[in-house]
């Protein structure tokens, strides 16, 4: 079967904007594969760097494997993250070891640098993994196809600038909150560091809002909407309507 790749900064990102698109592909047979940029070492106010990393790294395995699927972590570190030479090395390794159908990551504007410079990363990685002679600076096998590539909600549902991302359609993710669910309780030390930093303790809640006021602009329950990249050489149609059906609402079409 297909892989599907979601790629995202840190461990739990793309368990609050892409887990119940994830969990439905998973359900229609797609292998399912989730990596991290960095090991979110930065988040803890108790542990030091290599052990949250360790920590968390085991999280993100934890919730990959609820959708039965495989954790990949590029070797980032968190806060740290640049469009350079070693990080499109470092992306482009883990492009070319999962060869992916569909590539889901963060959207190019978000409220962390971090989380913007991954999308470049990824964006570029899907272009030029099927190049043959980008050296990753390991042994890689090249893609044979540029994947269709699709970002997810900015955090907060907004950009820098306080405005909402167009999102070209969202998905109904209602009958599979329990898994999405399910996948962020994996990220239990982040509970406590969200709850030291901005001193609010609703991790789980505060998922749940979020994939509601999405769900409102696809008129559902639950949603989570993408934009699909449309930029020369990636496919055109949207596969994800295909193959989710009734589960996608156009936002285009409004
Ligand atoms: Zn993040």
């Amino acid at each position: 079967m297909e892989r599907i790749l979601a790629f995202s900064c840190h461990p739990d990102d793309l368990e609050f904007e892409a887990a119940g698109t994830l969990a439905l592909l998973a359900a229609k047979g797609y292998e399912i594969h989730c990596a991290t940029m960095t090991g979110g070492e930065v988040g803890s106010q108790t542990e030091k760097p290599q052990d949250i990393r360790n920590i968390r790294l085991k999280e993100a395995e934890e919730s990959a494997r609820v959708l039965k699927g495989t954790y990949h972590y590029a070797g980032g570190h968190d806060l740290q993250v640049e469009y350079n030479d070693y990080y499109r090395k470092i992306t482009t390794r883990v492009l070319r070891e999962v060869d992916p159908y569909i590539v889901l990551t963060q959207p190019p504007s978000d409220y962390l640098v971090d989380h913007e410079e991954t999308s470049k990363l990824v964006r570029n990685a899907a272009f030029i993994a099927s190049v043959p002679s980008f050296d990753c600076g390991v042994p890689t096998t090249p893609m044979k196809r540029i994947p269709y590539l699709y970002y997810w909600n900015a955090i907060d549902l907004q950009d820098i600038f306080g405005r909402p991302l167009p999102m070209h359609f969202g998905v109904d993710v209602a009958s599979v909150m329990d898994k999405k669910e399910q996948m962020l309780a994996c990220h239990k030390s982040q509970r406590d560091w969200l709850k030291y930093i901005f001193k609010w303790d609703a991790y789980m809640e505060n998922m749940k809002n979020e994939t509601r006021n999405q769900g409102k602009l696809i008129g559902r329950e639950y949603g989570e909407c993408f934009i699909q990249h449309l930029g020369s050489g990636h496919p055109q149609d949207n596969i994800l309507g295909r193959i989710l059906g009734d589960y996608l609402v156009d936002l285009l079409e409004k």
